[in-house]
């Protein structure tokens, strides 16, 4: 192989790295916009809920934890981390164990 043909190799390899790093991008977006898509609609569910059934409304947490939980926008989201609970699709809601970062939380958290 000469130093022409190897030189062709490494720039198309170049190429589709460049190439998979933006389609993984555009992942992440849609990653991103799914979990956010997954907030609200885990407020909606919750309201629904609530309205349909006020008689079973204090459900699995207390009513400051709720309110905590009720909101709107990434900075919301953001605090909702720092107070230890997971704001990603997989866990969304649940309580992190102290000091364990959650790679989906912080990739959402870092998108914007
Ligand atoms: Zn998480």
């Amino acid at each position: 192989m000469d130093k022409k043909a190897i030189f062709m190799q490494v720039s198309s390899l170049e190429e589709r790295i460049g190439d998979l790093h933006d389609e993984l991008r555009g992942l992440k977006e849609q990653l991103a916009y799914l979990i956010e898509e997954n907030h609200y609609l885990h407020i909606e569910n919750e309201n629904l809920r609530k309205r349909l059934e006020p008689e079973k409304e204090s459900a699995e947490l207390p009513e400051q934890e709720r309110k905590k939980m009720v909101g709107e926008g990434h900075e919301n989201l953001a605090r909702l981390y720092q107070e230890g609970f997971h704001i990603c699709n997989t866990h969304y809601g649940s309580i992190r164990p102290e000091g364990d970062d959650c790679l989906f939380c912080l990739s959402f958290l870092h998108q914007k």
